[in-house]
C-alpha cells in the first residue's frame, strides 16, 4: 500500500531547514561568505543527533554481532584503488550545461523531450551535448602537480574496508562469514545539490561489508535485508514511510548482482536512504588483479579451500539519516483552543536514545534557592544523561523550546521540591506531568527510555 502513498507529514524542507538553523542543528557552510553549496556544518544539537545516530548504527552492527569488526580507514588512498574499483572509469554522471543561463543539469534528471530538443528546462536556452562527468574530487599530494601525485577524496568508505580485509582476518582471526563496519566521510562532486543535507558533496556514510562464501551470497543478501529493515523499526521510524526498491537492470552498478534500496518518504517524495548490495567477488577480484596480491580466503576448517569471497554490502548515509530522523520526528500540533500563536507547538518526537538532550532541568524561579537546587539535580544526572539547564522565561515557553529541540523529558523544580524533595517530570509527547521523588529520577528516566513507545 505504501507504494502509492504520498507524503502526509507536517514537515516541509523549508521548515526543517529553518528549524535546523534556528535551533543549532545544521548551518550552511561558510555562510558569512554567501555559503558553500554542497557543504553543511553541524551545530551543537546537530552533532549530538548525528553522534547518536552513528552510535545506534555502530552498536547494532558491531556490538550486537561477534563476527563484525570495526575499522577507520584513511580518506586518502593510493590512486590505483580507484582504478581497481572502477571509479576512475565508471563513476560518472551524464552532464549537460545551458549555454544561455549557464545552469548545469544531470541529463538523466531532465525530461526526454527537453533532452532530445536540447532545451534548457529553466530558461529554454540551448543545451550542450551530454558528456560524462566524474564525481570524484581530484587533487594533488606533495609539492609537484604532475600526474604521479594525483590523489582522490574517497567517494565511498567501502574500498578502505576491502584493501584491509586480509589485515583484519589476520589481526582478529576472522572466519567467513564475517563483516567489517566503518563510519566516515565520503566526497562526491554532485552536479545538483539541493534539499538541504539530502545530497551533498561532503557527507558521511555508515557501511558494513559482509564477506561470505560464493553460493551462500543470496541467502546472506536476504538476511541483511531483513536485519536492516528491523533496525529502522527498532529506531522507532514510521515504518509506513519506508519501502524497498529493487534496482532494475538499468540501475544496477557495474559490480552488482542484485541491489535493493530502502527508501524513505521525505517531504519531497520517496528517496534512497540506504542500499543493500550483492557486490559479488568483483571488488576483491579487481584488487587482486591491480595490486598483484592474493586476495583469496583460505578456509582452514575445510581442507584449506581457497576462494575470493562474495561481499554483501549495507551502505547507509549518516547525514541522510540525520535528515530522515528530523523529518520523521517533526510534528506540529494545537495544544490549546485560545486562537493565538502560542496555542501551537512544534515538536520533534525523537526516540529518547537519539534525542540530543535527554532531560532539561528547569527551575520555576531563579530565586529562593530553586536555581541552586536545579543545578544540583543536573549535576547528579549529568554523568548518565545528556542534560540542559534553562532558567529564563515563562515555564510554558521553556517547555516549547525543549519540545522544538526534541527533548523527551523536562524536570521542573518548584517550591514544593524544597519542602518534600519531589520534582515535576514532564513528558514531551503527551505533555503529561507527574511528581517524582528526586532520589528516583535517574532510575525513572532509565525505565521511561527503555519502555519508550511513540504515541503520535
Ligand atoms: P544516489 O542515487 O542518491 O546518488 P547512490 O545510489 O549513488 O545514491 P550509494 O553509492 O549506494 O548511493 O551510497 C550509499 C548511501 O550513501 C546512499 O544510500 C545515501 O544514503 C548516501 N549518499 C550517497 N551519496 C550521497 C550524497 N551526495 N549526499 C549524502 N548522502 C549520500
Amino acid at each position: 500500500m505504501s507504494e502509492q502513498m504520498e507524503y502526509q507529514g507536517k514537515a516541509t524542507m523549508e521548515k526543517i531547514t529553518s528549524l535546523a538553523k534556528r535551533r543549532g542543528f545544521v548551518f550552511q557552510s561558510s555562510e558569512i561568505y554567501g555559503g558553500q553549496s554542497g557543504a553543511w556544518d553541524y551545530g551543537p544539537l546537530g552533532i549530538e543527533l548525528k553522534n547518536r545516530i552513528a552510535g545506534a548504527w555502530w552498536k547494532e552492527m558491531t556490538r550486537l554481532h561477534d563476527n563484525i569488526a570495526g575499522l577507520d580507514a584513511a580518506i586518502l588512498m593510493h590512486p590505483r584503488t580507484w582504478e581497481a574499483s572502477g571509479h576512475v572509469e565508471n563513476f560518472t554522471d551524464p552532464l549537460v550545461d545551458c549555454k544561455k543561463c549557464k545552469s548545469r543539469f544531470r541529463a538523466d534528471m531532465i525530461s526526454e523531450e527537453n533532452l532530445a530538443a536540447k532545451k534548457c528546462p529553466d530558461c529554454g536556452g540551448e543545451l550542450t551535448d551530454t558528456r560524462k562527468f566524474n564525481l570524484m574530487f581530484k587533487s594533488h599530494i606533495g609539492p609537484a602537480e604532475d600526474t604521479a601525485s594525483i590523489i582522490y577524496l574517497r567517494p565511498e568508505t567501502a574500498q578502505g574496508i576491502y584493501v584491509n580485509y586480509k589485515n583484519i582476518i589476520q589481526s582478529n582471526r576472522m572466519k567467513i562469514p564475517f563483516g567489517i563496519a566503518q563510519i566516515g566521510k565520503a566526497f562526491r562532486n554532485e552536479i545538483v545539490t539541493k534539499n538541504f543535507i539530502f545530497r551533498t558533496c561532503e557527507f558521511e556514510q555508515m557501511e558494513m561489508q559482509y564477506f561470505v562464501k560464493p553460493g551462500t551470497d543470496e541467502e546472506w543478501f536476504n538476511e541483511w535485508r531483513r536485519q536492516r529493515w528491523a533496525y529502522y523499526e527498532k529506531l522507532g521510524v514510521k515504518m509506513n514511510c519506508l519501502r524497498w526498491h529493487q534496482h532494475g537492470a538499468d540501475e544496477l552498478a557495474h559490480y552488482a548482482k542484485d541491489a535493493y534500496d530502502i527508501q524513505y518518504l521525505f517531504p519531497m517524495g520517496w528517496r534512497e536512504l540506504e542500499g543493500v548490495h550483492n557486490r559479488t567477488d568483483y571488488d576483491l577480484g579487481r584488487h587482486a588483479q591491480f595490486s598483484g596480491k592474493d586476495m583469496q580466503y583460505i578456509d582452514q576448517d575445510n581442507n584449506n579451500e581457497r576462494y575470493i569471497p562474495y561481499i554483501i554490502e549495507t551502505s547507509a548515509g549518516l547525514t541522510r539519516n540525520v535528515l530522515m530522523i528530523l523529518c520523521d520526528a517533526y510534528d506540529e500540533e494545537q495544544v490549546a483552543e485560545k486562537g493565538s500563536d502560542d496555542d501551537w507547538r512544534t515538536v520533534l518526537r525523537f526516540h529518547p536514545d537519539l534525542a540530543p538532550v535527554t532531560a532539561a532541568i528547569l527551575p520555576l524561579m531563579k530565586k529562593d534557592g530553586l536555581a541552586e537546587l536545579a543545578q544540583d539535580i543536573r549535576k547528579e544526572l549529568q554523568d548518565d544523561y545528556a542534560t540542559d539547564y534553562d532558567q529564563s522565561g515563562a515555564i510554558g515557553r521553556r517547555y516549547r523550546r525543549q519540545d522544538e529541540a526534541g527533548t523527551p523529558f523536562c524536570i521542573t523544580v518548584d517550591y514544593q521540591s524544597k519542602e518534600d524533595g519531589t520534582v515535576t517530570l514532564r513528558f514531551r509527547d503527551s505533555m503529561e506531568q507527574v511528581r517524582v521523588p528526586r532520589a528516583q529520577l535517574a532510575s525513572r528516566l532509565k525505565q521511561e527510555i527503555k519502555g519508550y513507545k511513540r504515541i503520535k
